[in-house]
């Protein structure tokens, strides 16, 4: 029998051979996602974008509400395709239905027709999705799959780095307003702690409430500091995330963890060890020696 020294543990590298990522997630499409965008661009960090299709070109200003002077209109259906162009795009309902207050007939003509209109409008298949008031239920989850949705973004947050179990209950790290959010940037960037346990770091929110707290500055330092300590960091989307996740979870092994196959279509990397790393491109099957 093979004298064994060690066991083994794969852990993942993303894309570019980067140990970490880091992502962002913003709701309802306001007129105020324009300045974001622009912030983001600068910094050249990508975002996923949360949409209500059913409410394109909607004026909401002044009306009574939560923030009766804020302008949270929404963006118009012709400058979604450039506005949001390098971004992903994501189902957040078509009017913002909550998913366990409605009929399940109902909250399907929600997410479906919310994902025909923004496929139609962008030429992009849709494939995430954030439920609208961050409700959701196992019977709510399945819905979701069912209309083809891979993922879904909750509200809750944990203020961790790690990759969810469960894409369908997917936790931030934390919302913008996080009183420690700049810290849990400085930690996630920094190279003290244990390394393997900072994987991701996601950031969510609505981009109105930069207006409405007058927090423009505070996001750009965000933006500037993650921009300037980007190395070793992939900066992608949610569902560029989903995607790479869910190929290394696929990978297939050989009975003695040696071989491993990669029957997905994207080349998946992971460090065995300490500095071992192995790319298998897909179809491969990789003998580590
Ligand atoms: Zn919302």
């Amino acid at each position: 029998m093979k004298q064994r020294t060690s066991g083994f543990l794969d852990d993942i590298i993303f894309p570019g051979g980067n140990t970490k990522a880091f992502t962002m997630s913003y709701d309802d499409g306001t007129v105020h996602d324009r300045r974001f965008i622009e912030l983001l661009n600068r910094y050249h960090i990508k975002a996923t974008f949360n949409l209500n299709s059913g409410f394109f070109g909607l004026e909401r200003k002044n009306q009574s509400g939560p923030f009766p002077d804020l302008d949270i209109s929404v963006v118009d259906e012709a400058e979604v395709p450039l506005l949001y162009a390098g971004h992903e795009i994501a189902g957040h309902g078509l009017t913002h239905a909550s998913p366990t207050g409605v009929g399940t007939a109902h909250l399907l003509y929600e997410t479906i027709e919310d994902r025909a209109n923004l496929e139609r409008i962008t030429g992009k298949m849709v494939r995430g999705y954030a439920y609208p008031f961050g409700q959701y239920n196992e019977k709510v989850k399945q819905v979701l799959r069912d209309a083809g949705y891979h993922y879904a973004r909750v509200v809750d947050t944990t203020g961790k780095f790690d990759i969810p179990q469960d894409f369908m209950e997917w936790k931030g790290t934390a919302h913008h307003n996080d009183e420690k959010l700049l810290s849990l940037a400085e930690d996630f960037c920094g190279n003290g702690g244990f390394g393997f346990m900072k994987k991701l770091f996601y950031v969510w929110g609505h981009s109105y409430e930069f207006e409405k707290d007058g927090t423009w500055e505070k996001i750009e330092e965000l933006l500037q500091f993650m921009d300037a300590h980007r190395e070793g960091i992939w900066f992608a989307t949610n569902i560029e995330i989903v995607d790479y996740v869910n190929a290394f979870r696929a990978l297939e092994y050989g009975a003695e963890g040696e071989m491993v196959y990669n029957p997905t279509a994207f080349a998946v990397s992971f460090r065995r060890g300490f500095n071992n790393i192995y790319t298998v491109r897909p179809g491969e099957t990789l003998v580590l020696s």
